[in-house]
This record gives C-alpha cells, structure tokens and sequence, in this order.
C-alpha cells in the first residue's frame, strides 16, 4: 500500500497578493479583476469566503454579496514564480512529486519513512517550512491514493493536515457529503440526488452495475473510489520522455497537402495522447523520409507547453514546409513531442479572448478524442 500526499495551498493567489502586500492581511481580497466586469473569481480570501464569495463565481455576484471587499486583477506571473518555488522545495527533498495545477501537488512518500519519520510528522514539517522560507499557508491529505489524499487535503482548511490511515478509508469517506469527491459537480450531482444519495457511504452501499446505469463509466469510477480504491500512481516529469506517431505511406507521396493532411492527423493522435495523460509537450519534432531513405528531423521550442492540437499542428506544418525542399517522394512522415511536463496553465493566466478561443479548442478537442479524430474539423484544411 502506497503513502500519497496531497498538498494544496490555501488561497493561493491570495496568498502571494499578501506577500507582496502585507496590507491585505485579514481583509477579505478577491482576485479575479473588476468587480463591475464580465469576469469570475480566481480567487478569494477565507475573509471573503465567510460572505458566501467562493471561486469560480461571477465576480459581479460576489460584489453584491461584498462591496466592501478588496478586488486585484492579480499578479499572475508571481503566482507561477511562487508556485515553481514550492514545487523546487519538494523536489529536494522527494524524488517522485507530481504538479497537478498552478497550487497542487501529489507527493508519493512511500517508503521515505525510514528517512523521515512518519507521514504525518514529515506533513507538519513540511507545512512550517513552505511557511517560513516562502510565506504562504497550505493543507496536506494523507492517504493510500490520490483521490482519497485530496478529498483530505480539503477536509481541513486553511492550514490542515487529514491523515487517512491506511484500512481506515472507508471510514474516513462514509459520512462525507457526494460532491466531495472530485469530479461530482453541477452535472453528476442533481442526478445523484434525485436518486437520494447524499454521502458517500450511500454510493458505497450501492452498485457499480446501477452507477454505470446513471453515469456511464463514470459511475463505475465514482463507486471504486466511494469504496477506497483509487489510482496511487503520480506521473512525474521523468517518466514520459515524450509522445511521438508516424506512418509509412504505401506508396511514396509527393503532394505537399496531401502529405499535411497526413500530419494533420497525426497531430490529432499524439494530441489525445497528451490530453489523456494529462502533459503539455514544449517541443514540437517532426520527422521525413525520402523514398531514397534520406531521413531529416526538424524541431522547434515553444515559448510555453501546450496541449492545444491547433499550435502543434501549426508548428509541425511550418516545420515540414520548410523541410521538404527536394523534389523527390516522401515514404515517411512522424511527429514527435518532447520537453513534457504536468503543469497546468490555468484558464484565468490568459486574458479574455485567449480564454474563449482556448475553451473552445478544448472542447472540440474533447469531442474528438471521444469520437474520433474525422468528426470534427475546423476551418477549410485542418484548423483554422
Ligand atoms: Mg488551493
């Protein structure tokens, strides 16, 4: 059985807004921009939460609810500073941590007790430290996997530390509210509910075979996790070296778009790949083989990771034009992602028209990974 940390910094972004200004201590601030604009709440102080202000509010509601309060558009390029910060600390002292968004992480602490002391111990020791040397505020769950170690790393917040002994998670999970599990949200909950499950020893107590009737393979999930099991492997950063895909043509190709078209696809599929292990690849490779064998790589670095097909494929299709320059077949074309990591640039990094643009890329990317890369298409050729 494995020992899984998940720590979460409590109101992070608020948090890093009072180190730059210790003024902000114990006011109720709100990061999200102006509280008459179209925008959400990215953020907000525990203050702020006492008036029923939580994330992801529209901000103009949370105005109503506290005028008073302090709105920041928020140093955002601080937040990521801070957040590397943290992830450097636990880097040098556990070998296998996993940076699951901007202020999350899953540690995997099996074994490491011999070195030092038990969890719980090491969790508070943990905890003094990122408060002393960086100043901010964070909660630790303590569990035998992920999803158990996050649903108690909020089961105390700000400031907490839930240890879930191991054999003790069904005891632990029975008596807490359904939507405490991850993923039970605005769509699974009223269906949930109407069918009178309202903790999650209710979902324990039924089947999988019903779940899956309600949610589909959701449902299967959601009673394996109401039941303690879970997935206990992080993926960190060395593991996946990269993502690649090829094809070999039947015959040699000597039309520029036909062969783009080729990449195109093959940019869907090491896409999906990416999507479904959650990673963002920084370096676009592409790989092309003459009918005479002459092989050539060409490779570019993005300013950032993505995992957005359209600006892989826009890159790849650069790379590739300006590759085929002999006027001979291509027998071979491949696409090939490296310099991969887990960090999520969250939603609210980007300004408003980056925002819907990528939502929206998302979504349809999230339609074809589900039914298939030919189903959708933007634009004329490919994306658009
Ligand atoms: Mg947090």
């Amino acid at each position: 059985m494995k020992t899984i940390f998940h720590l979460d910094m409590d109101a992070f972004f608020v948090s890093v807004e009072r180190i730059l200004d210790p003024s902000l201590e114990g006011k109720p601030v709100i990061v999200g921009g102006d509280p008459h604009g179209r925008g959400v709440v990215a953020a907000c102080s525990y203050e702020a939460r006492k008036f029923g202000l939580h994330s992801a509010m529209p901000i103009r509601n949370a105005f109503k609810l506290c005028p008073h309060g302090i709105y920041l558009h928020g140093h955002y390029k601080e937040y990521v500073r801070y957040s590397n910060a943290v992830k450097n600390l636990l880097e040098k002292k556990l070998p296998v941590v996993q940076q699951a968004s901007v202020d999350e992480f899953y540690i995997d602490f099996t074994g490491c007790e011999d070195i030092y002391g038990s969890a719980p111990d090491f969790a508070a020791a943990l905890q003094k430290e990122i408060a002393d040397k960086l100043l901010l505020p964070c909660s630790i769950g303590i569990a035998s996997n992920k999803t158990i170690a996050k649903i108690a790393s909020d089961f105390k917040k700000p400031k907490g530390i839930t240890y879930v002994e191991p054999g003790k998670e069904k005891e632990f999970l029975s008596p807490l509210q359904i939507e405490r599990i991850p993923g039970v949200g605005k769509k699974t909950f009223p269906i949930l509910r109407a069918r009178g499950f309202r903790t999650i020893g209710d979902l324990a107590e039924s089947s999988p075979d019903y779940l899956s009737t309600l949610l589909g393979k959701f449902g299967t999930d959601l009673w394996e996790k109401a039941n303690g099991h879970g997935n206990d492997i992080l993926y960190s950063e060395q593991e996946r070296k990269s993502v690649s895909k090829e094809t070999t043509f039947d015959e040699d190709k000597v039309s520029k778009h036909e062969i783009e078209n080729y990449l195109f696809e093959l940019t869907g599929k090491v896409g999906q790949l990416l999507r479904n292990e959650e990673w963002q690849a920084q370096t676009i490779s592409i790989k092309l083989r003459y009918s005479d064998f002459e092989t050539i790589t060409r490779a570019k670095t993005l300013t950032h990771p993505t995992d957005d097909d359209k600006i892989i494929f826009e890159t790849a299709r650069s790379l590739f034009r300006n590759a085929y320059t002999r006027r001979v077949g291509i027998r071979l074309i491949g696409i090939h992602l490296t310099k991969l990591n887990h960090f999520f640039e969250q939603e609210f990094l980007f300004d408003d028209e980056e925002l819907i643009r990528k939502r929206m890329l998302r979504a349809v990317m999230k339609i074809r990974d589900k039914y298939g890369f030919s189903s959708i298409q933007i634009g004329k050729s490919g994306i658009e």
